[in-house]
């Protein structure tokens, strides 16, 4: 794997968030303030159209801390800070290599999580992204550790993390705006939850392709 690699999911991730913005949305109107598909739409089409000024030999450590950069400064929610630290770390998990195996993936997923867990503050259950890249990020590891083939790994991490933002439904948040609503938050699923679901989806679409 390697830039093309990297700049082919980004764009399907860019691509899967505008076509489901008013489901997030709509989740987020439930138990947030209704800006989470609109933040995430912006944030990634400003990734593409940095990427796209980004110089074509650039590694892939570097692509992913631009998008990373750039979701920072783009996106005023919650959201944007936790995926833009999300992407930096992964990209600094990367390095300046210029390709990137199975383990090098699964270190740069794992460092993305632990930039999330660290700057949110939130653990599996309290009803946020992190319940759905938690078991992404597992089953991709223990699917590998077990000697499955990557594209195999990395679908398994996808439905992980699609049950885990199906999961949180009935939990009541804790943390971000939705823990404002207490118990009124259970019983809806998690926009940030959802949303990660199909970061991690374009992912698995994007080595299924072969990378
Ligand atoms: P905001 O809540 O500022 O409007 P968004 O609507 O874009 O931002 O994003 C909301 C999502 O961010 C939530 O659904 C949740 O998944 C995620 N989130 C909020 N706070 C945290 C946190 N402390 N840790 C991890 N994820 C969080
Ligand atoms: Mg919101």
């Amino acid at each position: 794997m390697d830039a093309s690699t990297v700049r082919r999911w980004l764009e399907l991730a860019a691509a899967a968030v505008g076509e489901r913005r008013e489901e997030l949305t709509a989740l987020d109107a439930a138990i947030g303030d209704a800006d989470h598909g609109a933040n995430m739409d912006r944030g990634f089409q400003a990734v593409l159209a940095k990427l796209a000024e980004l110089p074509a030999d650039a590694p892939p450590g570097r692509v992913l801390s631009t998008a990373g950069g750039t979701l920072v400064s783009t996106v005023g929610g919650a959201s944007g800070p936790l995926w833009g630290s999300a992407l930096r770390r992964a990209g600094r998990s990367l390095g300046d290599a210029s390709s990137f195996g199975e383990a090098e993936l699964v270190a740069a997923l794992e460092a993305a999580l632990a930039a999330v867990v660290e700057l949110g503050g939130a653990g599996p259950g309290d009803k946020t992204m992190v319940d759905a890249l938690v078991p992404a990020v597992r089953g991709m590891r223990d699917c590998l550790q077990d000697g499955w083939e990557l594209s195999a790994a990395i679908d398994a991490a996808a439905r992980g993390a699609e049950a885990g933002a199906r999961l949180t439904a009935p939990m009541r948040a804790v943390r971000g705006r939705a823990s404002y609503l207490g118990e009124r938050s259970i019983g809806h699923q998690d926009p940030g939850a959802t949303s990660a679901a199909l970061v991690i989806d374009a992912l698995a679409r994007t080595v299924r392709e072969g990378g």
